[in-house]
């Protein structure tokens, strides 16, 4: 079982946060450097599985996972498609191993 500390917004219009730039930054007050580093998602053992996040400044916006910096919605968006088979094959990988494992006896 995995939890999830965050939410993940399902459109465009969430979150409204507190700075006037960015709806994901979550910078208080008057500041030109914004950010977002609170997407963890942690097993039950508190083991970190993937976090993402963003930062922006003057010269726009940077959408990470894990390591991976992105400059744009698309190249994000295919990467998280691939984690998201990926997720589906590890589903899949899972369901085998565990009855071939009880088919052995
Ligand atoms: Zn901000």
């Amino acid at each position: 079982m995995v939890q999830s500390t965050a939410t993940t917004p399902k459109t465009t219009t969430e979150p409204a946060g507190p700075c006037p730039n960015y709806r994901d930054c979550i910078e208080t007050g008057p500041h030109d450097h914004h950010f977002n580093h609170t997407l963890r998602l942690r097993s039950d053992s508190g083991e970190l599985l993937a976090d993402g996040g963003m930062v922006a400044d003057e010269d726009g916006p940077v959408v990470y996972l894990r390591g991976e910096d992105f400059h744009d919605a698309a190249s994000l968006h295919a990467a998280t498609a691939r984690v998201r088979q990926m997720l589906d094959e590890l589903d899949a990988m899972a369901t085998r191993a565990f009855a071939d494992h009880e088919a052995r006896g």
